[in-house]
């Protein structure tokens, strides 16, 4: 059943809202117990939540596009007097003081959240294994990487335990672990969903998106947390208030693109040829597909890998040990005092990050790489400016492969950077993307198809991934 159904089943009384939780609860406990997808379950307040919809509803008001729906949210969300860890020590006991714009216009909803997910370590990672509260699993094979960072998110939906969830994406952190674990994941247009109550990793690539198992349910839920925030100085008003329309658009005929740089070395054979088969199913379908060129791509994980940690080592230097989280028991003095919480609080990947972000902002460096990769991005806009003068969409994989070993990639920082080699431009450029699942490969491992639209086209880019979705139904 798809959100919508569910939604009407409970107005019209066929099913109450705890009724529906009580399917949810064992398959949620049974996940949690054999793939790790959340820090925080939270199921107490979930019943308690379901049964004062219930109350309303009996009162007279079901109102609410997602009245009774069991969502879960990422860890670096704020969920007023919930936990909020970023799956790392230093906030293990962080309380959240208020609640996220997004996570507060799911509850106005109707919504009911179940738990804070699993995800890597401040959201730096792609396979969810930077979590210092021990790695989600991928519900296809539990030996394997869910993907990363939004790993629980992409986790529990992939394992029916909610029918949605919320995740962030910086530089693929929705889209690669939605491919991973075969569901639907969204990146929207930068600006259009709050990004208040979201910790911060790179402010100017952080974006809030939902994870669906389908399509429409995730226009649906993307409808309920995109807007204008004022409490978001980046936050920009979408212009429409429906982009599930979108979904049930028909006969629109699009020039799709293929970019070649996303389809060389690095792909894996069973992923290029089930991409190559998605457009010439789609070019049966009607539409036109075009060989384009980004030439540009070459230099994203560069960009990116500069970009993002010099954000993030500004963003983190507020964990000292004083005001957030994690202190050390029992410092010298006070620079002893954030040296060692910050020592202590923090895993080997964000250190990492951290180091490269200060290198890329001292003084002397500041030009070499800081400034060039923000020229890179600006370049890079061009290289994509360009594209879309001449295609509508474009279509490429998610990742260059399917779901890895838990393990396999945790020596090589270098790899796990790797994967992030067909996501990471939307961010540094700001574009709407999103993962669509095009079946399996032949170890029965998921495999996504990414599409990206041009700055503000959401409603266009669910359109394209609802003609993908249809290819495989
Ligand atoms: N994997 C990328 C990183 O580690 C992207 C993560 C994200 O989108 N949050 O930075």
């Amino acid at each position: 059943m798809n959100i919508k159904d569910t939604v009407s089943k409970i107005k019209s009384g066929k099913q109450s809202c705890r009724e529906l939780l009580d399917e949810y609860i064992p398959v949620i406990l049974d996940g949690q117990e054999k793939l790790n997808t959340y820090i925080t379950l939270l199921l107490d307040s979930a019943k308690e939540r379901a049964e004062s919809l219930d109350a309303r509803i009996a009162a007279g008001d079901s109102s609410g596009d997602l009245l009774g729906i069991p969502v879960a949210i990422k860890d670096n969300m704020m969920l007023s007097g919930t936990r909020t860890t970023c799956g790392s020590k230093i906030l293990e006991n962080y309380i959240s003081p208020y609640t996220a714009t997004a996570v507060g216009k799911l509850i106005d909803a109707g919504a009911v959240i179940v738990g804070k997910t699993n995800m890597d370590e401040f959201a730096m990672g792609s396979s969810g294994e930077t979590s210092f509260f021990g790695p989600a699993r991928n519900p296809n094979d539990p030996d394997r990487i869910p993907g990363g960072s939004s790993s629980g998110s992409a986790a529990c939906v992939a394992d029916s335990q909610v029918m949605g969830s919320l995740g962030s994406d910086t530089g693929g952190s929705i889209r690669q672990p939605a491919a991973m674990c075969g569901v639907v994941g969204m990146k929207p247009t930068y600006g259009y969903v709050s990004r208040y109550g979201l910790v911060a990793f790179a402010s100017s690539l952080d974006q809030i998106g939902p994870f669906a198992s389908n399509v429409e349910d995730a226009a649906r839920i993307f409808t309920v947390i995109a807007g204008f925030d004022e409490k978001d100085s980046t936050s920009i008003a979408p212009g429409e208030s429906d982009f599930v329309r979108w979904v049930h658009e028909k006969g629109m005929k699009l020039k799709i693109g293929i970019p070649r740089e996303y389809m060389g070395g690095g792909l894996s054979g069973e992923i290029h040829n089930r991409i190559a088969d998605t457009a010439r199913r789609l070019e049966r379908s009607g539409f036109e597909i075009k060989d384009i060129s980004l030439p540009l791509t070459k230099y994203a994980v560069a960009a990116y890998y500069i970009v993002a940690p010099a954000e993030a080592s500004a963003n983190l230097a507020r964990y000292d040990g004083v005001k957030y989280g994690y202190r050390t028991p029992s410092p010298d003095d006070l620079l002893e005092e954030y040296k060692v919480s910050r020592q202590e609080g923090f895993g080997d990947e964000v250190k990492r990050r951290i180091m490269i972000g200060t290198y890329a902002l001292s003084s002397g460096y500041y030009d070499a790489y800081y400034l060039k990769a923000q020229r890179v991005r600006r370049l890079m806009e061009r290289d994509f400016q360009e594209a879309f003068g001449d295609v509508d969409i474009i279509l490429s994989p998610t990742s260059p492969t399917t779901a890895f070993k838990l393990g396999e990639k945790t020596q090589d920082p270098l790899q796990m950077y790797l994967s992030d080699i067909y996501t990471i431009s939307c961010n540094l450029v700001g574009l709407p993307g999103i993962n669509v699942p095009v079946g399996k490969d032949s170890a029965g491992l998921p495999i996504g198809a990414q599409l990206i639209a041009p700055w503000r086209c959401d409603g266009k880019l669910l359109y394209a991934a609802r003609q993908v979705e249809k290819i495989y139904e």
